[in-house]
Parts: C-alpha cells; sequence; structure tokens
C-alpha cells in the first residue's frame, strides 16, 4: 500500500511552553517527522514563546536535542534537521507580562492560517487569549489548540471555556485528546461504519459486555503534585477512556464531519447512568524494588487519591440497555496496553453439546502497543479425535497486514497537528461535551468523597486490586488479561 500524504497550506505556529517537557518531547517531535513526510510547504513557521531567555539559535539548539532524544530515527539526517531547523524561531514571552507580544504579532504572516498552541497550564489560557486578541492576531484563520486538563471539574471546565469563548469561535477551539489520534481508534470507527458485518451486531442483543482497558507500567515521579490532586478518575477516566466510550458506543453519524461526530459522542455521554458505590473500585499501587509506592511517591501517607479505577457504566438507550461497559485504567500495572474488548454473547444453542465449552467471539482493538484489530472466531481443533472447539484469531495488525511503509503509523500528535493546521475538528472535544463528560464524573468522585472511600493497595507490576476482579466476578464474567 502506498502512504498518501498531502501537504497542507503554509501555516504559522506558535507553541507557548515551547521550551517545556510536552513541546520536546510531543510536539516539535511530531511536527518534524511531518516535515521528513514532506507534508509542509517550504515557507511554515514555527516559533517556541516561553519564559526563558533563548534567541533563535539557542532554541534551535534545544529544538535539535529534543529531536535526538525523542525523535532518533530520522534525527540522523542532518539535512533533514537543518531544514527543519531553519524554520524555527524564538520569542521569549511571559503570558503575564506585556513584552515580546509586538515581536510575536511582527512575526506572523499576514492571510495564512495561524495555529495557537497552548502547551502551558491552564491557568494560563485566559492570560494567553487575551493577549493574542490584545495585540491583533486572531483572523478568521487563527486557531487554538488546549491541552489537557481542560478543569478540573464541572464549574472550572465551565470557566474555561468560557473565558476562551471571549476570544475566540467554538471552531477556533482544538481541545487535544491524544487518544483520539491514533490510528486504530480511527479505524474503530472504519470498522463499524464501513462494513456491514459488525453493526447489525452492535448492540445489547448480541454485545455481552464491553472492557475498555488503558493500563501502564510507570508510576507518577514527575508529576507528582498534579496528579495527586487529580487522581485516574480525572487524569484519564473522564477524558481518554470516555473518548473511548463514546467511539465505540455511538450510533452512526449521518456524515464523517466534526458536529456530526461530536454530536453522537455528546448523546451518548448524557445517556450515561449514575455509577452505583459498588460498581467503583479504586486503588494505590504499592512498593517495588527499591521505588516508592504511591503515598511515598507523593509524600503523603493518607493520600486517598487513586491511581487505579475500575468502573461499570451503563449507557440508557435503545442500543445498549443491559449490556454493561466495564472500564480500568491504572499506573505501575503489569503491561502498557490499551485495548478494547467488545465481547460478544454465546450461540443460543450448542449444537455441539455441553462438553465443546463457551466459545464466544471477542473483538479486541488494540490502541498501544501494536496497534491493530483482531478476531476471535470459533472453529474445529484440526486431526482426528471428534468434534472439539478452538478460537483462534483473525489478526489485522496493521504492520503486518498493510506492509512495512505501516509498521509506523503516524504519531496522534502528528496526526491532530495537521489536523488544526487543516482545520478539521472531528478529533477534537467540543466545549459541551467535556462540560457533559464532567457532569458525569462530579458527582462520583462527591459519592466518595462522601463516604470517605479510601483505594485499596495493589502490587506494582499487578493488574490491580482484587476487588476489580470481584466486580466482574460478581456479574459472572472476568477481565481479559492485560498483555503487552
Ligand atoms: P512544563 O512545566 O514542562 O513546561 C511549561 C512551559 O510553559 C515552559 O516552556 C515554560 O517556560 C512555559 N511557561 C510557564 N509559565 C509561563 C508564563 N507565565 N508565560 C509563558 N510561558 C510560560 O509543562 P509541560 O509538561 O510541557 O505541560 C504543558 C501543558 O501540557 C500542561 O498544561 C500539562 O498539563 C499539559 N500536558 C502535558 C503532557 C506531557 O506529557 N508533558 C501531557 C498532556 C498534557
Amino acid at each position: 500500500m502506498v502512504s498518501r500524504v498531502i501537504p497542507v497550506d503554509p501555516f504559522d505556529l506558535v507553541i507557548f511552553g515551547g521550551t517545556g517537557d510536552l513541546a520536546r518531547r510531543k510536539i516539535l517531535p511530531a511536527l518534524f517527522r511531518r516535515y521528513c513526510a514532506g507534508q509542509w510547504p517550504e515557507d511554515v513557521r514555527i516559533i517556541g514563546a516561553a519564559r526563558s531567555e533563548h534567541d533563535d539559535s539557542a532554541y534551535r539548539a534545544l529544538v535539535a536535542d529534543a529531536l535526538r532524544e525523542f525523535a532518533p530515527e530520522r534525527a540522523k539526517d542532518s539535512p533533514s534537521v537543518d531544514g527543519f531547523l531553519a524554520r524555527i524561531r524564538y520569542v521569549r514571552i511571559d503570558a503575564e507580562e506585556q513584552t515580546g507580544w509586538a515581536e510575536l504579532a511582527g512575526q506572523l504572516t499576514e492571510d495564512r492560517v495561524r495555529a495557537f498552541y497552548f502547551s502551558v497550564g491552564p491557568r494560563l489560557f485566559g492570560a494567553l487569549a487575551g493577549q493574542i486578541e490584545a495585540h491583533g492576531m486572531v483572523t478568521d484563520r487563527t486557531r487554538i489548540v488546549v491541552e489537557k486538563p481542560f478543569g478540573h471539574d464541572l464549574q472550572s471546565a465551565r470557566d474555561l471555556n468560557a473565558t476562551l469563548a471571549g476570544h475566540f469561535d467554538e471552531g477556533q477551539i482544538y481541545r487535544i485528546d491524544h487518544y483520539l489520534g491514533k490510528e486504530t481508534v480511527q479505524n474503530l470507527m472504519a470498522v463499524r461504519f464501513g462494513n456491514m458485518l459488525f453493526e447489525p451486531l452492535w448492540n445489547s442483543q448480541y454485545v455481552d459486555h464491553i472492557q475498555i482497558t488503558v493500563a501502564e507500567t510507570v508510576g507518577i515521579a514527575g508529576r507528582e503534585g498534579y496528579y495527586d490532586r487529580a487522581g485516574a478518575m480525572r487524569d484519564m477516566m473522564q477524558n481518554h477512556l470516555m473518548q473511548l466510550l463514546c467511539l465505540i458506543a455511538m450510533e452512526p453519524p449521518a456524515k464523517f464531519d466534526p458536529d456530526a461526530v461530536r454530536d453522537e459522542k455528546l448523546k451518548v455521554i448524557r445517556a450515561l447512568d449514575q455509577v452505583q458505590p459498588h460498581h467503583i473500585v479504586r486503588g494505590q499501587y504499592g512498593p517495588s524494588d527499591g521505588e516508592p509506592g504511591y503515598r511515598g511517591a507523593v509524600g503523603n501517607s493518607r493520600s486517598a487519591t487513586e491511581s487505579y479505577i475500575a468502573l461499570r457504566a451503563h449507557i440508557s438507550n435503545w442500543r445498549w440497555a443491559g449490556t454493561p461497559f466495564y472500564l480500568r485504567t491504572g499506573k505501575r500495572l503489569v503491561a502498557r496496553s490499551s485495548v478494547i474488548n467488545v465481547m460478544f454473547k454465546d450461540a443460543p444453542h450448542s449444537i455441539f453439546g455441553a462438553d465443546a465449552g463457551r466459545h464466544a467471539n471477542v473483538l479486541s482493538i488494540r490502541l498501544q502497543p501494536n496497534e491493530g484489530i483482531t478476531l476471535k472466531v470459533t472453529i474445529k481443533e484440526p486431526g482426528p479425535g471428534g468434534m472439539r472447539l478452538i478460537d483462534v484469531p483473525l489478526d489485522m495488525s496493521f504492520a503486518e497486514a498493510l506492509g512495512p511503509e505501516n509498521q509506523d503509523p503516524p504519531d496522534a500528535y502528528e496526526r491532530l497537528i495537521m489536523d488544526v493546521i487543516r482545520g478539521n475538528q472531528t478529533l477534537f472535544m467540543r466545549g459541551d461535551e467535556v462540560e457533559a463528560a464532567w457532569a458525569w464524573t462530579d458527582p462520583i468522585i462527591a459519592g466518595w468523597q462522601a463516604r470517605g472511600d479510601v483505594p485499596k493497595p495493589y502490587d506494582s507490576g499487578s493488574t490491580g486490586p482484587g476487588d476489580a476482579e470481584l466486580l466482574m466476578k460478581r456479574d459472572g464474567r472476568h477481565w481479559q488479561g492485560i498483555k503487552p
């Protein structure tokens, strides 16, 4: 298969927080890879803007370091690195001070797409938005990109939305959830809505339940302060897992168009029931190999913040009434694995008798690592000895099925930043979606706070607290394994 790179229009991209961790690890390497892929026109301009005292050449050195560290496979090619760096500028700006803004405005080109990436804490969003407008940098082709966390609860998300709406139209605001930029997430929509095979079965009549797992092996090192105020519910469940749930559960949109897709996702969130307390399991990882456990890491022996959460959700609509959605995410688990498992019901009657066992179909959508889709189907075990049934995977690993050029699909940030430049908001969250997600999240958190629930300890390197297994067992089900 030939990969097609469609060049985007010329653009100027300003990265506020251009010296920070996210810019170095994700944004700049993503831009570099798209540059190497030939997706940019010649005269693109990338402007780093942050508080540090740099000139253009010092900032280019910082960018070159970041590329060597986070895009090593391409950074060996010096002409590419030099070509990329030649398009980089730096302006020293403090969001809360007046200096630098006129210089920044002077660097921008008239009549072309200009994107402002807010890679800074949300506290600064209002100040940045105000300065951009005050310095006449808002045009019809201006877009802003904002990172998570988008609020801490419903009220703060509303306040943030209101602040941004004071300076930009909703059509100019790109709220990033990088999970939506993953190749498999879009493939999920292609599989659901591009094939006749699945959609007729995609409902409570045929689907027993759905499992969504986002497991990480890393702890919270480096993010202790933020994480202990947030926890797994706010950091992962409210955004990433919620988005995956929406894409799995939504009705087919009339067309693949930003508002059509986002309208359907919003309906899913609004149809979610309140989660019952006995359908929630929270955990905290313990110490391992000389590494502190969660409480040690945050330096608070009484912390009640969860590094793991599993819950059972219900969507009250015609399609999904009676089909539970089990969601779990946690740190320091046995493997890094993000996967959605659609667990189909057993055949209504086994003509092969009870000895043949249960053989339900499972559709697994793997987001990371090894993006791909697997369908487990039941066949006869080859050879003599009667009718013995086994489950075999029909595997569509992108790397194997689509050839070597697809071994390394574009990183989520590559796709999403190019979508910003193209002006396509389909894979970005709309303000009302984010608020609806918080409206579902807030009472869950308020509930465990009022009850004084304390997270259960779990071993680092395990699959999470034992109570998460019980959550499933009580329903006569079990989690699929967490495999790398
Ligand atoms: P960071 O602390 O590493 O970098 C912050 C950047 O903001 C620096 O460039 C700093 O100079 C700049 N900055 C700080 N105060 C400023 C001010 N007053 N005016 C102008 N610039 C200022 O943070 P980070 O990890 O890069 O995260 C940036 C944002 O992205 C945060 O909101 C974070 O929650 C979010 N985010 C980060 C990651 C990640 O992997 N690092 C992932 C998802 C979301």
